[in-house]
């Protein structure tokens, strides 16, 4: 039978919620979370979970903030004349945008708000800090292409190279 471990296409459904039970995410309705296991794709918390089950198991996992977005850190939001990006630029609350560090580095940096002529950014992402409760069930397991081992992600539902 197949089990989740590295270098496994693997398909779940999935709720996630925080400390409070409020429901955070869901593939519920949509089709199920596809990721390559092993390549850090989904948070740590919950791949390690997910190593070994088969299909059909269910799990249910608290994902520590160390195991998930990690902890939150630095000044808090800045904000950034809106004008330093493009007109088309989509700047949604919860969308990340890359910024080039003095290394060259891309770093993501979180929108929080669009305010006037400004966006306020935040290099934490959204749940960082926040503990995870996972439910999830697999619903699907593949051996990885080899492009896609190549590329560390799936290539499912439209994403083609
Ligand atoms: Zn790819």
């Amino acid at each position: 039978m197949s089990t989740v471990t590295h270098d496994k296409i693997v398909s779940i459904h999935y709720t996630l919620k925080n400390d409070a039970g409020d429901v955070l995410d869901s593939s519920d309705g949509n089709e199920p979370l596809m990721y390559l296991h092993g390549a850090g794709n989904v948070v740590v918390g919950l791949e390690n979970a997910l190593d070994g089950k088969t299909m059909g198991d269910v799990i249910s996992v608290v994902v520590s903030p160390e195991e998930g977005y990690g902890e939150r850190q630095g000044p808090g939001p800045q904000a950034v004349p809106l004008s330093a990006f493009g007109p088309d630029a989509e700047l949604d609350p919860g969308m990340a945008v890359f910024a080039e560090d003095d290394d060259g580095q891309q770093i993501p940096l979180w929108v929080v708000a669009v305010q006037g002529d400004q966006v306020l950014l935040d290099q934490n992402h959204p749940l960082a800090g926040v503990t995870l409760h996972f439910d999830a069930t697999v619903v699907g397991i593949r051996d990885a292409t080899a492009q896609e081992l190549a590329h560390g992600h799936v290539h499912a539902h439209g994403h083609d190279h």
